[in-house]
């Protein structure tokens, strides 16, 4: 089992080049995307507080996925789909005509053995072999 983030807790602590007062920023008070200016609590000097993210380091620490964009996902194309379209393929088909017929016999949830069965039984070019 993989543990979810629950919370992303972040301090940063910063040194006032005026004063060396260290101050400690948390969470939203960090500056994300672009520098902020923050006055220095002890002396008052108006501080540019760099950002440590960028808008993509940002979303990639706080969505936890250091492969991004590494894997392509096609939200349309389901993995049993795929795969009944290659045993298809491997009867001799096409694979236009196995993508048709999966396309026309898949419904969600279908098991990999209903969705072959039945894009086969649905070409109605086969002759059925019962007697
Ligand atoms: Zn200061």
């Amino acid at each position: 089992m993989k543990a979810k983030i629950a919370r992303i807790q972040i301090d940063i602590d910063y040194k006032c080049p005026n004063c060396y007062l260290h101050f400690r920023l948390s969470n939203s008070k960090i500056p994300k995307g672009k520098d902020t200016t923050y006055s220095c609590p002890d002396c008052s000097e108006l501080l540019v507080v760099p950002t440590i993210f960028s808008k993509t380091n940002q979303a990639s620490i706080f969505k936890n996925s250091p492969t991004k964009n590494n894997l392509p996902i096609k939200n349309n194309s389901d993995p049993i789909k795929e795969r009944a379209k290659a045993a298809i393929k491997s009867q001799g088909y096409t694979a236009s005509e196995a993508t048709r017929l999966i396309n026309n016999s898949y419904y969600q949830g279908v098991s990999i053995t209903d969705l072959i069965k039945d894009a086969i039984k649905n070409d109605k070019r086969i002759t059925p072999n019962t007697a």
